[in-house]
């Protein structure tokens, strides 16, 4: 992810993040996603990228069980990404390119962080 995130500079970039597990959550798969908006500070999945990701996880058996994008900030989930969290929420991971750390985040009547192992 760290790789996905410096390879789409200036950009942020994004990925679906395919796994399983309900307490604990093994990713077995990462899927990246073209980012629509292609900016610098905001991202958006494309409605057909998200299909297209949920059915390539249930055929292989898996479920999204997060979503990753980067920040050229810090990790924390911004105004847009707490609306989409609400919409989604499955973990949040954000990796911030400018502090080389990740933060993961979920939205359970409010946002809060989640432990990375
Ligand atoms: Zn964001």
């Amino acid at each position: 992810m760290e790789k996905l995130a410096r390879e789409s500079l200036p950009n942020e970039s994004c990925a679906f993040l395919l796994g399983r597990g309900t307490e604990r959550i093994a990713i077995d798969e990462i899927l990246a996603v073209k980012n629509a908006q292609a900016t610098r500070v905001a991202f958006e999945i494309p409605a057909d990228e998200l299909l297209r990701a949920y059915g390539y996880a249930e055929r292989k058996g898996l479920q999204v069980a997060g979503i990753f994008h980067s920040h050229p900030a810090s990790p924390a989930p911004s105004g847009t990404d707490k609306r989409f969290m609400e919409i989604n929420p499955v973990v949040w991971v954000i990796y911030s390119t400018t502090e080389n750390r990740f933060a993961a985040w979920v939205y359970e009547e409010s946002v809060r962080p989640v432990k990375m192992a």
